[in-house]
């Protein structure tokens, strides 16, 4: 059995706990990354060379995949990288839930789920909608923040969403989504379901560095007025956070809130690799603006293990680690169809 995914992102993390737990690996990569990939060649076995990432669902590279009884852990880029299309339709086993791709493509149907679960979001509005206080517009698939802009009115949603649909960010106002501007530290929480101890692990949480907006509270604020900055939110790198251990029962009860909602609307549910992305306001309430049912980059700080794995397995468990151990125990009881869709 080997365990593949695509050679960016949380890649080496992957095929490191693949590695340890006895896994081969097969990295998916592209050619002008290959020599760098090839500096980690300890840690994989095969590579997959493609000329672009829509190459994946390519007869010649599935094939490949299917001789080497592969199994696809898809990491945050991955829809982003090979298209929705193909990201449902490989026919190669996927560890984690393949119906939530589509839900988190749309922006809306995932703010959806996360109300249905019962889990407190932020304020919602569409593009034309007056909008009350600071709210930041969004725009579609996963790129870090990319393009985002914050505006006070509802004027002002309209001047910037038209900007970046000339701009060809967007193709239509229709595609971005407006939410109120959750004023708190932003944090993204690390979770993992496993359908085979039938437990939610929480694994980390980590705080991400985004440029300019991280930077700006370094200017007074007459400065940053007087010049005209804008923030933006383009992500930097991933920084570790321990929360406060008051807040944890609260954290946990959100992962359990999101894999109970996924079960009923999207059988079988989550599986592996989660997170929750949201703001702790001065009161210790959290609201989630976000969540990706996928691994996410900030669980590379852990590598080693973070002081929430050492809780649950007292030993070095990255996220990556934990996928292998999931699909390890789900193959010694030959439940191998519990972790993947
Ligand atoms: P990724 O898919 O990589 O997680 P993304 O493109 O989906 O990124 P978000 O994580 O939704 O983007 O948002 C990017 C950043 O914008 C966040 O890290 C946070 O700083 C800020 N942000 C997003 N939504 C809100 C909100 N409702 N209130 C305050 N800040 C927000």
């Amino acid at each position: 059995m080997s365990i593949a995914t695509l050679a960016s992102h949380s890649s080496l993390q992957i095929f490191h706990g693949a590695k340890f737990e006895g896994f081969r690996t097969i990295a998916i990569v592209l050619r002008d990354r290959l020599w760098f990939y090839e500096q980690f060649r300890h840690l994989i076995d095969d590579f997959v060379i493609l000329n672009n990432w829509r190459e994946l669902c390519s007869p010649d590279v599935v094939g490949k995949l299917q001789s080497l009884n592969t199994i696809l852990v898809p990491h945050g880029s991955y829809v982003e990288y090979v298209g929705l299309d193909c990201a449902e339709r490989i026919e190669i086993p996927i560890f984690g839930l393949r119906g939530l791709f589509r839900v988190e493509s749309d922006q809306w149907a995932k703010m959806e789920l996360l109300r249905r679960a019962g889990i407190p979001i932020p304020r919602l509005y569409g593009v034309g909608d007056e909008v009350h206080g600071p709210v930041i517009v969004k725009l579609p698939g996963a790129k870090g923040g990319r393009g985002y802009f914050i505006a006070r009115s509802g004027e002002e949603v309209i001047k910037g969403v038209e900007e970046r649909v000339r701009e060809g960010l967007i193709k239509s106002p229709r595609d971005a989504i407006v939410q109120e501007y959750l004023i708190g530290v932003t944090t993204y929480f690390h979770y993992f379901y496993s359908p085979i101890l039938g437990r939610v692990e929480i694994l980390g949480a980590d705080i991400r560095y985004e440029t300019n907006i991280d930077g700006l509270r370094r200017l007074p604020p007459d400065v940053i007025i007087e010049v005209g900055l804008k923030p933006t939110f383009v992500v930097v790198g991933n920084l570790p956070l321990v929360l406060r251990e008051s807040l944890l029962p609260k954290v946990l009860d959100y992962g359990i809130k999101f894999v109970e909602e996924t079960r009923r609307s999207l059988p079988p549910g989550v599986i592996g690799p989660f997170s929750l992305e949201g703001v702790i306001d001065d009161e210790t309430n959290i609201r989630i603006f976000e969540f990706s049912g996928r691994i996410v980059a900030g669980t590379n700080l852990y590598i080693g293990g973070s002081p929430y794995s050492y809780l649950y397995w007292n030993e070095p468990m990255s996220m990556g680690r934990r996928i292998a151990r999931e699909i390890k125990m789900a193959i010694e009881r030959d439940e191998l169809d519990r972790v993947v869709t």
